[in-house]
């Protein structure tokens, strides 16, 4: 439901949202300049531990002498190119039979500004997934669809995921999906060695999952392109925190093409966010989050284009 209720749940949520991303930023310092300390950690931060420590577990078994090696054959053991899993279309199928969401419970992280107009902020075309243990096989299987619904999009990309419960060390460019946080969270293109994804309890673990690895592709909301002005409304008034704003504040990307209301990259409506007249085409559904639209495909192949596109430019 849509209503002021929800805006207010929205703006709570975002306070939070934002603590938690600074403790995450906080944390995320502290684990790299600490070598050690597992000791009196609950079973869910250790995982985090693990990965910021750059261990690698396969089923519970240390593999840091695997990692160490860091050649192609070792990790091509450690992780594979993603397949198209066996229950695909029967989830994908689920998806689009659920409603379409009602509110955003998501974050953005503020340092990382400029993704799409900024080259150190795109992957080499290879990203490579790492699935945190706290997800069930069922879960997991999801987000492999979500993940194997972009490499579908761009198809000369190559995600690779690494089996179940092996990790990667936090020096190596990998994006981690974990269930570590509250709220969906990513960070914007491609940082320095290890990225979190957090999908939190109320995440969509397929088109919300999509919708996060594309932040982490280098893409922001749909509703904050230059010319969304004459698409969208936005009360400032009733958004409280700088996260918040920060999550409505025009971006610098400019992609060739109309602004998309069926993106999965747009937000629903809200009090806060709110179409001008007549312009939603019908059939358009903002906030659905149960498949890429034409114009993601497009724009997510404009970023990554393949040799033979009118976009691709050697650097
Ligand atoms: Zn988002």
């Amino acid at each position: 439901m849509i209503g002021q209720r929800g805006a207010v749940f929205v703006d709570l949520h975002m306070v939070a949202m934002s603590q938690k991303l600074a403790l995450f930023i906080v944390s995320a310092f502290f684990v790299g300049i600490v070598s050690s300390g597992k000791g009196g950690q609950g079973r869910e931060r250790r995982s985090l531990v693990h990965y910021a420590q750059g261990d690698a577990i396969q089923d519970g078994r240390p593999m840091g002498s695997l990692m160490k090696m860091g050649n192609s054959e070792h990790e091509e053991k450690l992780a594979e190119l993603i397949k198209k899993p066996k229950h695909y279309e029967e989830i994908v199928a689920k998806e689009k039979a659920k409603p379409i969401v009602t509110d955003f419970v998501e974050s953005v992280a503020p340092s990382t500004r400029g993704a799409t107009t900024d080259l150190s902020k795109k992957w080499d075309y290879k990203m490579t997934i790492v699935i945190a243990p706290e997800f069930s096989d069922e879960a997991r299987e999801m987000l492999l669809s979500a993940i194997y619904t972009l490499s579908e999009a761009l198809k000369c990309f190559q995600f690779y995921v690494t089996r179940k419960g092996v990790t990667l060390p936090s020096r190596k460019d990998h994006l981690v999906i974990s269930r570590d946080r509250d709220g969906c969270l990513s960070m914007l293109g491609k940082q320095s060695g290890q990225q979190f994804v957090f999908l939190g309890e109320r995440c969509n673990l397929y088109g919300t999952a999509i919708h996060e690895i594309i932040h982490a592709l280098g893409f922001y909301h749909e509703h904050t392109r230059p010319d969304r002005d004459n698409y969208v409304t936005v009360d400032w008034s009733q958004i409280k925190t700088a996260n918040g704003k920060l999550q409505f504040k025009i971006s610098d990307q400019n992609y060739p093409k109309e602004y998309d209301f069926d993106s999965l990259m747009h937000y629903p409506f809200s009090p806060i966010l709110q179409p001008l007249p007549g312009k939603v085409p019908p059939g358009a559904r903002p906030g659905q989050r149960d498949h890429l639209s034409k114009n993601d495909i497009m724009q997510l192949q404009a970023l990554y284009p393949c040799s033979n596109s009118p976009f691709y430019r050697k650097k």
